[in-house]
């Protein structure tokens, strides 16, 4: 890349922050113990490395530091939790919820656990991209051992109710877990205050590096267990086997840290962004509708329709300029319709007619300027080609 697009697709990654790597890089040559190897110093240096960065993840979210169970990233965090709780508590019942707008690595585990003979409720959304909390009691059955609800959606920002879902999960017995991959450093969490039994995060989505997350497992009131999906040495407490990536998880500890400490700051000023740049877009584009909710949403997600154009081939002319997503990025190799958008009820072309902003650190008064000033000259020269 000669001279690089302004990034705004900050819910597909985020770069490591260069204060993160800082703290990385000696644990990569000089610190290279095995954090599971205690008998000399390099295991102990790195055993010690890996238990900050727990605190730091548990703090993040009001948890403790041994309810925190290092992964490879929020696929397998959700897999662990929801294959874990199945096979775990098979016995107590074979019926999970959750909902159609969640990622797929909540949806396919979910799909796998249906061809195992478990019954899955995928509770539909409203045009906003909420589920309704009455149909989601409705949907509770003397066998429903899991409710799976995600905290905040990656294509329009939707923000779930977690505090409302935890009571209702604690109300009826019942295991929640929210896949809160989006939501760390925008939405101050708390697993206690919202009763939250497993949650799950990636450390790439708040300028961390990529290949490391973590699942937070509650191990009181109640006490959580799980049927490990990954067998061998026996580490995070029997949850997950596998050598631990030390320099991994040191930058995904700070990068909770870093992310939790400037939020009120950070979210202020994206948020500004945000409308600022939907302000200059709406202003200039007839038509054009947010997609999600106006305001239950997160700070740095701007998901639009624009009437009339064909999103992907919008993004094919500008994406020397700007790197835009039209959806997940888990899905942009299929040419489908988003599944979140079609969720919210409008007919087929507004899936293709939507494109995804996601703000980041590096935004500024002038990169939104200049981002929705391409955008409107592009479909200024589109409309006159076809006057
Ligand atoms: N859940 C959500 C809501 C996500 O946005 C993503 C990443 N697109 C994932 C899960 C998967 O995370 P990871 O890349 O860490 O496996």
């Amino acid at each position: 890349m000669s001279k690089k697009p302004i990034y705004m697709d900050h819910h597909a990654t985020t770069p490591v922050d260069s204060r993160v790597l800082e703290k990385m890089l000696p644990y990569f040559s000089e610190v290279f113990g095995n954090a599971a190897s205690t008998d000399h110093a390099y295991g102990n240096e790195a055993l010690k490395a890996v238990e900050k960065a727990r605190k730091q993840i548990a703090t993040g979210i009001g948890a403790k530091p041994e309810e925190i169970i290092f992964t490879s990233g929020a696929t397998e965090s959700n897999n662990l939790a929801l294959k874990g709780i199945a096979e775990q508590y098979r016995e107590e019942g074979n019926h999970i919820i959750t909902c159609v707008t969640e990622h797929p690595a909540v949806l396919d585990p979910c799909e796998k656990l249906e061809a195992q003979d478990f019954e899955v409720t995928y509770l539909p959304v409203d045009k906003f991209g909420l589920i309704d909390l009455d149909e989601l009691k409705n949907s509770i059955r003397s066998e429903t051992i899991l409710i799976s609800i995600m905290a905040a959606n990656n294509e329009i920002g939707v923000l779930a109710p977690l505090k409302e879902i935890g009571e209702i999960a604690k109300e009826y017995e019942i295991f929640f877990h929210t896949d809160a991959t989006q939501a760390i450093g925008y939405v101050p969490i708390d697993v206690n205050e919202m009763s939250i039994d497993l949650l799950s995060m990636s450390s790439h989505k708040v300028y961390g590096p990529k290949g490391v997350g973590a699942l937070y497992v509650r191990k009181v009131n109640p006490r959580v267990r799980l049927a490990e999906q990954m067998n061998g040495g026996g580490h995070e407490r029997g949850m997950r086997s596998g050598t631990l990536n030390v320099a991994g998880i040191v930058g995904f500890g700070e990068a909770v840290n870093l992310a939790v400490k400037i939020m009120p700051e950070e979210v202020e000023r994206l948020r500004k962004l945000r409308d600022q740049l939907f302000e200059g877009l709406k202003k200039e584009i007839d038509g054009i509708e947010i997609n999600g909710h106006p305001e239950k949403r997160l700070p740095h997600n701007l998901n639009i329709y624009i009437p009339g154009i064909e999103a992907r081939s919008l993004l094919v002319q500008i994406n020397d300029e700007i790197a835009l997503s039209t959806g997940s990025a888990c899905s942009t190799s299929k040419v489908e319709p988003s599944h979140v958008i079609e969720a919210l009820g409008f007919d087929d072309g507004r899936a293709y007619k939507s494109l995804r902003f996601g703000l980041g650190r590096n935004a500024s008064g002038h990169s939104v300027e200049k981002v929705s000033s391409i955008i409107v000259e592009y479909l200024k020269k589109l409309s006159a080609l076809s006057l």
